[in-house]
């Protein structure tokens, strides 16, 4: 029988970033999957990245995973999320060709020292009294290990719907599988169905694309991989369209029809990737919903449209679809459908994510209740490093809400559970000034390479990178400016007398590293690209240290009492979700609400600063 340090099952983003990453810490690994030919299929939307998500793939990528450099190979349109905003909520995201990133990842994947593919079917695990020791094949053969990863994804016991038609599944072209979903239930772990859609997939030469509106990438593409500096590919624009009164009419009109709606399927669905059907009925009083039109590839003609996913009959979906503009006449070449489920509660896990129940065993991605490909691939790289630990007796890898939003993700996932399927959000995240997609590299490659997983060519960059960023701050912090020296730049501070460090001035509003490298010519030296580093460190200083009182006032309040009447409808900037789930369970106190999942620290900050200004009210009378 083969014996391996660590076994992972299914090669899809979970699976991969674990294999990679146990093996990068010199794990002799194999990765188990049903078809060595879709390593790297993307099962849903031809994107990566965005918002919250940009931010993990950041992360992966600075831990030396393996998502941010096949995303950049294949991305053939690169755009920054929130550009406008703060650096904090910036995301990056790419348009990605579906055929090249599947080749890369493979082609990654199987120059991975250290690791091998097998093609199987994994029926079940080995056991004995101590833990899990390895997986057995539907071919009947076993293999051993120190460690088991599994990352099934939405195939356990999956079952496709569309409109009343059902049939077994992992995803569209793929068997489900059924043996391994009995064998978890049947160890007895706390678990249910969920579920998830997607639109039908339309023949771009049948799109009147003259019809509608293009949307470009940035002149200046921002890519995901600390290690790539421009696009690889040929980069294209996206359609840009919407729905009207006549699509939704047609949706309302049949909507008992729909798998989702009908009663057919019973797992619960991702709220904030609402089918069409969701929207016409949750966003009623909305005349129109946009839908980007996503080309799936160059040499592809298959269309995303992003925005209608659809469980509903194919008949109706071509209907609804031939009302949008420039759809008039466009084919589907696949009916979209919805998928349900099994997964197991997170809260089974420890924060290595190793199921506390089964020593040797570990659990990432869609499994665990996520949605998503990069929430699926920061658990991955979680589980891969420590199911390497545990078989190599390593140091384990943790992650901290203080230092990552994987720590938050998985912190979230480990103690709160999901009532539904999770995807990130920045707004998950209390630390998130600090928690910034430009610096994930300087808070987690040194980590990374201390527990043995970054190569030493990313480390050489990053130490290049950081001991210039080093200069450049120490340059700024070691010099005095005063308002009259910051006036005769053009830099209005007030007149206090005061001088400030030029560190401090870079992070004025309107002050630019061209500011004060005319006021401090050696700042030249410091090639641009860290200069901007630097300017974004000096901008959220203060906030940082607001940020941090504010943790702390959180902390500190943990303790206080939320009246029984407590008025959530009337707390303006608290999202409608977060209001009903409020009134729902009407936590008695500050720890309580703190516990609820999808409760942000923003949220908890509005409930704390109401409690208090209702106290200064009562004593002031
Ligand atoms: P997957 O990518 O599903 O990979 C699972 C892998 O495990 C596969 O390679 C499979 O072959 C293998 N496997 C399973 N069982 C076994 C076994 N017993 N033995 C060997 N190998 C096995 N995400 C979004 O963010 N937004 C969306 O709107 C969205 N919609 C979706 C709609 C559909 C219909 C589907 C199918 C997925 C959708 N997703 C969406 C989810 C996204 O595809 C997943 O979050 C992501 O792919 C999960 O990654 P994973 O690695 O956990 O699993």
């Amino acid at each position: 029988m083969k014996h391996y340090d660590v076994i992972v099952i299914g090669g899809g983003h979970a699976g991969v970033e674990a294999a990679c990453a146990a093996a990068r810490r010199g794990a002799k690994t194999a990765l188990v999957t049903m078809r060595m030919d879709n390593i790297g299929v993307m099962s849903c939307n031809p994107a990566m990245g965005g918002l919250g998500k940009g931010h993990l793939i950041r992360e992966i990528d600075a831990l030396d995973g393996v998502m941010g450099q096949v995303a950049d190979a294949a991305g053939i349109q690169f755009r920054l999320l929130n550009r406008s905003k703060g650096p904090a909520v910036q995301g990056p995201r790419a348009q990605i060709d579906r055929a090249i990133y599947r080749s890369v990842m493979q082609a990654v994947v199987g120059s991975q020292e250290g690791l091998q593919v097998v093609e199987g079917e994994v029926s079940g695990l080995l056991a004995d009294a101590v833990g899990v020791r390895g997986v057995i094949l539907a071919s009947g053969a076993s293999m051993t290990a120190g460690a088991v990863v599994v990352t099934a994804g939405t195939f356990l016991n999956g079952v496709i719907h569309i409109g009343d038609r059902k049939q077994s599944g992992g995803r569209v072209g793929d068997a489900a599988s059924v043996r391994l979903g009995q064998y978890l239930a049947d160890m007895g772990l706390r678990g249910g169905r969920l579920k998830t859609g997607t639109p039908p997939r339309l023949d771009g030469s049948t799109i009147d694309w003259a019809a509608v509106d293009m949307q470009a990438g940035d002149d200046d593409p921002v890519m995901l991989s600390f290690l790539t500096d421009k696009p690889a590919a040929r980069q294209i624009s996206c359609g840009v369209t919407s729905t009207n009164e006549e699509t939704h009419e047609i949706v309302r009109r049949n909507i008992s029809l729909s798998a989702m709606y009908g009663g057919h399927v019973e797992g619960v669905g991702p709220r904030y990737c609402p089918s069409i059907e969701d929207k016409v009925t949750r966003f009623a009083d909305k005349d129109s919903h946009q839908v980007y039109l996503e080309p799936e590839g160059l040499n592809d003609r298959t269309v995303y449209p992003n925005g209608i996913s659809t469980s509903l009959p194919a008949e109706i979906q071509e209907a609804y679809v031939r009302t949008i503009k420039g759809l008039g006449h466009v084919r589907i070449l696949q009916a979209g459908y919805a998928i349900e489920y099994d997964y197991f509660d997170p809260r089974c896990l420890a924060s290595d994510l190793s199921v506390s129940a089964a020593p040797g065993l570990f659990f990432a991605g869609q499994i665990n209740g996520t949605t998503g490909y990069e929430e699926a691939a920061a658990q991955g790289i979680v589980a891969g490093l420590n199911a390497a630990a545990k078989s190599l007796d390593l140091e384990p890898a943790v992650f901290s809400r203080g230092d990552s939003y994987i720590g938050v993700l998985i912190d979230d996932l480990t103690t709160r559970g999901v009532t539904e399927p999770y995807r990130m959000f920045t707004s998950r995240a209390e630390f998130r000034l600090s928690l910034r997609a430009d610096n994930a590299d300087q808070r987690l490659t040194p980590m990374g390479r201390r527990l043995g997983c970054v190569g030493d060519s990313r480390w050489e960059r990053f130490s290049e990178k950081s001991s210039e960023i080093a200069r450049g701050s120490e340059m700024l912090q070691s010099v005095r400016l005063t308002p009259k020296q910051l006036a005769a730049q053009g830099i209005q501070v007030s007149n206090d007398g005061q001088s400030r460090t030029a560190f401090a001035v870079l992070g004025l509003a309107g002050v630019s590293p061209e500011h004060v490298s005319a006021l401090l010519p050696e700042f030249k030296s410091v090639a641009p690209s860290i200069q901007r580093q630097i300017a974004i460190e000096a901008l959220y200083q203060p906030y940082r240290d607001r940020q941090t009182a504010d943790v702390r006032a959180l902390q500190a309040e943990e303790g206080q009492r939320i009246e029984a009447d407590f008025d959530y409808s009337s707390l303006s900037g608290l999202s409608n979700e977060l209001k009903s789930k409020l009134n729902q369970i009407r936590p008695e106190n500050m720890a309580q609400a703190g516990r609820i999942e999808g409760i942000t620290p923003a949220a908890l900050l509005l409930i704390l600063s109401r409690i208090r200004s209702g106290q200064r009210v009562s004593s002031s009378r």
